[in-house]
């Protein structure tokens, strides 16, 4: 089995598919090692084991919402595009969305994906409340306010089985995405946070051919005023009249819909269409979370290595995200821009690439996303979580005996040896 991009497989002895609540904690219960596994959307290793994996795609996927308190509970293997539907269909809405909605909402959340926007957190951001399946079998509920509950929705999946997460929403609401084509990136980041802030999600690509920002993705919410920059002097980037691809030879029939057109917030927030191949489908990647406050030495570091990551690059896309409390997010105590890079499916000279955008941001404490490629050592990244230490502890007394570690997390929590 493979993960999607097609450069990891698995090892696991077996892989269990579980039906029930009751299969699933003999299961785990019954391992000597398991690890969850979502729709393998990760690049790293982090969903990977040589003992057992378990997947939840055979559980019921309830969605349950409660209107009183203005949250949802869903079942951990239901993907994002599934819960977007129902919640909508109730009059609810999620804050954000990654860029694609085929995801797990654990599995995405275990790794702390993003989407956009400066008022935005990460997914787990919104997380209000988690139940385990423990190493014993036991399920335990954990929710905000608990003692240790920031270390829990971004978990790397080491802490337990969650079967199901318990979201904040808020009222359904429409937004209108307009791609803008064409911004010099100096113009871009001599006006970063005018540009980023303009609306509630902002975009930016580019495939560092030429120092331009190829296209400006704004998604504006409708009971919102109309973004402003456009009126900039500066912003020189024109409204594209088709709908286009960020790899703008693939086709845009995979994206949602621009144009300005309003329309549901999940049919704009996450860039690809839950039915089709989202990205270019060929790839692999890696992304990085600077503080905002580097954001722009940062880009700048980036542009000026233009020429030796263009040949490997497919497109490079920075967002937004606000900072959380959550202790492995990448938004852990500051605002943060992420410097995501799409690149050829070739991975070694994609390693060398990666070498050198890591040396690149080195002084901008460039935290790399978990669930994408890094080069950098386990040591630098600990170096990175002010509360990695407190995590090392969590894992410790929520899976004594290490029944879900695995290689990926032994080389993070314990340098390579087994927990
Ligand atoms: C085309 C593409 C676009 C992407 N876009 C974005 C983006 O916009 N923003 C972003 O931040 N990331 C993005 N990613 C990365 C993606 O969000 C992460 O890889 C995410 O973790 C995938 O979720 P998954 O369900 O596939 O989890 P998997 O990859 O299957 O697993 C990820 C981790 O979650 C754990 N896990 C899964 N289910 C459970 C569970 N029930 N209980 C406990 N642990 C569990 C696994 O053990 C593993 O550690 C993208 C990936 C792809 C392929």
């Amino acid at each position: 089995m493979l993960n999607w991009a097609g450069n990891v497989t698995f090892r696991a002895r077996r892989v269990h598919r579980p039906s029930t609540l009751e299969d699933l904690r003999a299961t785990v219960a019954g391992s000597s090692r398991i690890r969850a596994l979502g729709t393998r959307h990760s690049f790293s290793d982090v969903a990977d084991t040589t003992a057992d994996l378990v997947s939840l795609e055979n559980m019921p996927p309830a969605i349950t919402i409660d209107p009183v308190a203005s949250t949802v509970t869903v079942a951990g293997q239901v993907r994002y595009a599934e819960l977007a539907a129902e919640l909508d269909a109730a009059g609810f809405a999620l804050a954000n969305l990654a860029s694609l909605p085929h995801i797990s909402v654990a599995g995405a959340c275990a790794t702390g994906t993003h989407g956009s926007g400066v008022r935005n957190t990460t997914l787990p951001g919104s997380v209000r409340r988690l139940d385990l399946v423990m190493a014993d079998g036991d399920v335990r509920t954990i929710g905000r306010g608990d003692p240790g509950f920031p270390g829990v929705p971004v978990s790397l999946g080491a802490l337990g089985v969650v079967t199901a997460v318990t979201l904040d929403v808020e009222p359904a609401y429409e937004v209108a995405q307009t791609v803008h084509l064409d911004l010099p990136v100096a113009a871009a980041l001599d006006n970063f946070r005018e540009l980023v802030s303009c609306a509630y999600s902002v975009c930016l690509f580019t495939d560092w051919a030429e120092q331009v920002f190829t296209q400006v993705w704004v998604i504006a919410r409708t009971d919102e005023p109309e973004p402003k920059i456009v009126r900039e002097p500066w912003f020189t980037a024109q409204p594209a009249t088709r709908d286009v691809h960020p790899v703008i030879t693939n086709s845009a029939a995979a994206c949602t819909t621009q144009r300005g057109i309003p329309g549901r917030w999940h049919t704009r927030l996450s860039h690809f269409r839950p039915e089709c191949t989202p990205s270019s489908g060929e790839e692999l990647q890696s992304e990085y979370a600077v503080p905002a406050a580097h954001a722009v030495p940062a880009l700048r570091a980036i542009a000026g290595i233009a020429e030796a990551v263009h040949p490997v690059l497919q497109i490079c896309e920075v967002r937004t995200v606000a900072a959380d409390d959550l202790w492995l997010s990448p938004a852990y105590g500051t605002d943060t821009v992420t410097i995501h890079f799409t690149w050829i499916p070739d991975e070694r000279p994609v390693r060398e690439a990666i070498r050198l955008v890591e040396e690149c941001l080195a002084p901008f404490a460039a935290r790399p996303h978990w669930a994408k490629l890094t080069e950098m050592s386990p040591d630098r990244v600990r170096s990175l979580y002010p509360r990695f230490d407190d995590f090392r502890s969590l894992v410790r007394e929520y899976d004594p005996v290490g029944r879900f570690a695995n290689p990926f997390t032994d080389r993070y929590l314990h340098d390579g040896s087994p927990a």
